[in-house]
């Protein structure tokens, strides 16, 4: 069931959501050759806490960590660690602050030191198909209309789209209805209306599209090996158009 949410709601949406960008920006700034991401978790949970919020994921389905660390060809779920962050390696950082019930869900994938340009090109196509799929998130579009364009902005430069995992709703849960695929058919699924607060969040992956978890039960990797990215924000769609709630300004 989607839950809608009024202006009101949308209001603390947005308080939450722009502690949920600080702390990926606390994150960010964390990532450098030499630090462990157990390090950066650190500096994540200590942000969100000095804020009087608290971190989304911790203990979210039994996560270890406030925020899921992926690195290279991992795609999602990294668990923090004693890993260590080398040069040139990219770096997802999955993170959600709850803040008076509500909570913001963002991910951005960061480099360490400087990238390689393969690196960089799916970084930047990842990005930007983020935003190609807000910009379908409008009232009178459908989810499907998300999906497609996304997968379509991904596709036509040569990379892949994980099935396996997809963007959500969100509110007073984590994860709510509706699923937000990052492939399918424009015009199918369901229609987007004022006051629906999702998350999008394509992982896109330099190989092909095939992913494995790993016996931890948590880290998604690619199968070939490949690089992979992530980037997420919070939305909300409204009458004036989507509202990126996780805007850390
Ligand atoms: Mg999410």
């Amino acid at each position: 069931m989607v839950i809608l949410k009024t202006a009101n709601t949308i209001k603390k949406m947005r308080e939450a959501g722009r502690l949920s960008a600080l702390a990926l920006k606390v994150g960010g700034e964390a990532v450098k050759p030499g630090v462990t991401t157990a390090e950066i978790d650190k500096a994540i949970y200590d942000f969100i806490v000095s804020q009087g919020a608290t971190p989304s994921f911790l203990n979210l389905y039994g996560f270890p960590a406030s925020a899921c660390i992926s690195v290279n060809d991992e795609l999602i779920h990294g668990i923090p660690g004693n890993r260590v962050i080398n040069e040139g390696d990219i770096v997802s950082i999955d993170v959600g602050a709850c803040l008076d019930g509500y909570h913001g869900d963002n991910a951005a994938t960061f480099v360490a030191g400087t990238a390689s340009e393969e690196a960089q090109k799916l970084l930047d196509v990842t990005k930007q198909s983020l935003f190609k799929g807000i910009e379908a998130a409008v009232v009178g579009n459908r989810i499907g209309d998300i999906s497609n364009a996304v997968q379509t902005y991904c596709e036509e430069r040569g990379y892949s789209v994980v099935r396996e995992f997809v963007g959500h709703g969100i509110g007073r849960d984590v994860h709510e209805d509706p699923e937000v695929p990052n492939f399918g058919a424009a015009g199918h699924g369901p229609r987007l209306v004022n006051g629906m607060c999702i998350a999008i969040e394509p992982m896109i992956n330099a190989g092909t599209r095939f992913v494995s978890t790993d016996s931890n039960g948590w880290t998604v990797r690619t199968k070939d090996g490949k690089l992979s990215a992530h980037f997420e924000h919070t939305i909300a769609i409204t009458d004036n158009g989507p509202i990126i709630l996780t805007d850390p300004d």
